[in-house]
């Protein structure tokens, strides 16, 4: 894998499989994981975040029906709490959540409507009638349940959360009129109970959120990894590795679809290249330096090929086959004639039988409609048949097959 990419799939696998191997108590990630997963759950988390907050300051709402129906007293003073300060607040931060603002604040924004809310009850508390103070103290109980289980704060967040309402109790608890010691401290368990249970279980259903992300990840990057080499693979398997050319099996799958759409009337050109003595070229240079040659022939040939519309390929040793479709023989004659010629004036040297000692090509062309030949192998043979002709003319030729319909 020499790709950027891949490589940060890689890091980010064996990332996650270290942080699934990690104690369970521990929630975050490293940075570089923490931040795949921020980016990978924010617009969730924020859509649930926000809706959560909608949910809950409608029920905040509807006690003020309770204000009413039960007469505390103050209802003036409560309504301008509830509907003045704490809903106005908690809409406007849904709706800034909403727009997926960084997660600090999208966490904050939440903590801040739950401490809100808990200190208004802090206020009701203190202004109800003495014989509700307790049931309205422990509405603070709905508000922690509310911030750690159903806003579902990150942990850190609830947790800091929880500490503030907590410190917000018991300063209501403390303010005068002081309550009987045995209620304040019974009721001082509950609230503390209320925030354990609740962090225990927003630790959990982190952890969880956490753990199906990692997994999900997995499942992604092996799942990239493996397309990846099947692509590497198909790659491999269509391709000579010497010259980088497709190969036969790449030409065979393209003259069988060149065959089934063939339709139109059109001629299928080709080409079959050899190079002229390459026998004594290796004898005489060496197979690694027959290998360096092969490999320019092909660079040559290449330059040679329409974009996207020929096909050149290493059919065997030093033989290559161009498929060139909708070229007639004509045509087909004229970009044999012009490789040919651009093989020879590139030079190559080759002292022994070469002619005037450079590596030449002899090119067999022919070229037919799918119409008339029943299948691309009589083409390949025709094409081959004018290479023979070719060779048999001296070498460094181009012939146009003898019998081809398309001539
Ligand atoms: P002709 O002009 O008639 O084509 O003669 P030739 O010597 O080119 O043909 P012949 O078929 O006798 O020899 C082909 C040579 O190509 C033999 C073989 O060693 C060489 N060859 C085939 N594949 C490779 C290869 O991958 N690398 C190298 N270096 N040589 C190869
Ligand atoms: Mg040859
Ligand atoms: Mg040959």
């Amino acid at each position: 894998m020499n790709d950027r990419g891949e490589d940060d799939g890689a890091d980010l696998l064996a990332l996650a499989d270290r942080a699934l191997a990690a104690p369970g108590w521990r929630l975050v990630f490293p940075a570089r994981l923490e931040a795949a997963f921020e980016r990978d759950t924010s617009a969730g988390r924020c859509r649930q975040l926000a809706s959560s907050l909608l949910l809950g300051v409608l029920l905040y709402d509807a006690f003020i029906l309770d204000d009413v129906i039960l007469n505390f007293g103050h209802i003036g003073r409560m309504m301008a709490v509830q509907l003045g300060i704490v809903t106005p607040l908690g809409v406007a931060l849904a709706a800034y959540i909403w727009r997926r603002p960084p997660k600090f604040w999208r966490e904050m924004a939440g903590v801040a409507v739950t401490i809100v809310a808990a200190a208004s009850i802090a206020y009701f508390t203190r202004i109800v009638p003495e014989a509700v103070r307790l049931p309205v103290m422990f509405s603070l109980i709905v508000v922690i349940a509310f911030a750690n289980a159903v806003l579902h704060l990150r942990f850190g967040y609830a947790l800091a959360g929880s500490l503030g309402m907590l410190a917000i109790f018991i300063a209501t608890m403390r303010a005068p009129p002081a309550l009987d010691w045995r209620i304040a401290t019974y009721t001082a368990m509950l609230v503390g109970a209320a925030i354990v249970l609740t962090l225990v279980a927003n630790h959990r259903l982190e952890r969880q959120l956490r753990r199906a992300y990692l997994f999900g990840l997995r499942e992604r990057l092996l799942g990239i990894g493996l397309s990846e080499t099947n692509r590497q693979l198909e790659r491999l398997s269509y391709h000579d590795p010497l010259t980088g050319l497709p190969n036969r099996r790449l030409l065979a799958a393209r003259l069988a679809e060149l065959w089934d759409e063939g339709e139109d009337a059109a001629a299928i050109g080709m080409l079959v290249i050899d190079i002229d003595f390459f026998k004594a070229y290796n004898d005489h240079y060496g197979h690694p330096a027959g290998d360096a040659c092969l490999r320019a022939v092909a660079t040559l040939l290449r330059q040679h090929m329409r974009a996207g519309i020929d096909l050149i390929t290493r059919y065997g040793g030093e033989e290559f086959l161009a498929v060139l479709p909708g070229l007639d023989l004509e045509a087909c004659l004229r970009i044999a004639e012009r490789i040919r010629a651009a093989v020879a004036a590139a030079r190559l040297p080759h002292r022994g039988r070469g002619e005037n000692d450079l590596v030449t090509v002899s090119i067999g062309a022919a070229a037919v409609s799918p119409r008339i030949a029943a299948n691309p192998g009589d083409l390949i043979m025709w094409a081959d048949a004018a290479l023979y002709q070719a060779k048999q003319a001296g070498r460094n030729m181009v012939r146009a097959a003898p019998a081809a319909p398309g001539a």
